[in-house]
């Protein structure tokens, strides 16, 4: 059950990592001032929902966790086991809402050392935002950098893609592993009623 334990701590990283990037994202929205458009709040909302997400599966997780034949209190498979395959698919787009709640916030970004020197007052000038001071803003926006466009930002998104396989692979493992007869079988139980009410309808039942 190693897997099982591996995947457990991998989504207390999932919530750990939705809770960092939708800090960020509201943060830029409330200091630039742009938290009152309705495509910037449907952008913070899908951040929610993945949060809220992961939050759910690792508590359906621990919730139904059970002692394995070796005596081990292991969480549940299957929320575990979506999870996985979710979260890759969601953290590019999470990074993508940075990208285009940032825009050009993320780039030119000056150093402290700017700040601090005879360009200081014109940073300060010219890249406050509407609730924010320019040190601030900047402060915040270097932290979005790093998360959103720098090598460190990209390697994490390459690291998510593909650190626990290839998603493909991933997701074709989940769909042959999956128990599907129960629900084949609900759909198969379904069409066959048409048959079955026409029978118990038809004048033959009634002894006509
Ligand atoms: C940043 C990073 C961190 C990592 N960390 C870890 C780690 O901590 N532990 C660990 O064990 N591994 C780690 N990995 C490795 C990870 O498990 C592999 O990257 C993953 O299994 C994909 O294998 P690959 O990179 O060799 O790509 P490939 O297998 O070469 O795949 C490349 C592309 O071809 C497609 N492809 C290849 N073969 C097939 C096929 N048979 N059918 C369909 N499509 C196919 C894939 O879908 C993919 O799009 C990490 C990878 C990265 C990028």
């Amino acid at each position: 059950n190693a897997v099982v334990h591996m995947a457990h701590q991998v989504v207390v990283k999932n919530v750990a990592k939705a809770e960092f990037i939708f800090g960020i994202a509201a943060s830029i929205a409330d200091k630039i001032g742009i938290d009152g458009f309705q495509h910037v709040q449907e952008k913070l909302a899908e951040l929610i929902m993945n949060l809220e997400m992961m939050r759910a599966f690792l508590r359906a997780a621990e919730a139904d966790a059970a002692i394995d034949k070796w005596g081990v209190m292991t969480p549940a498979w299957a929320p575990l086991n979506a999870a996985r395959n979710l979260f890759p698919r969601l953290y590019p787009r999470m990074i993508e809402i940075i990208q285009q709640l940032g825009a050009s916030g993320l780039m030119a970004l000056p150093t402290e050392a700017d700040i601090h020197s005879p360009i200081g007052p014109l940073v300060d000038r010219y890249l406050q935002g509407r609730n924010v001071d320019a040190y601030n803003r900047v402060k915040l926006f270097r932290l979005a950098w790093d998360a959103s466009l720098s090598a460190f930002g990209a390697r994490q998104v390459l690291y998510e893609r593909f650190f626990f396989g290839d998603p493909v692979r991933m997701a074709g493992a989940l769909y042959t592993s999956y128990p599907k007869e129960p629900y084949k079988e609900r759909i198969q139980a379904f069409l066959d009623r048409v048959e079955q009410e026409e029978a118990a309808t038809s004048p033959a039942a009634d002894g006509e």
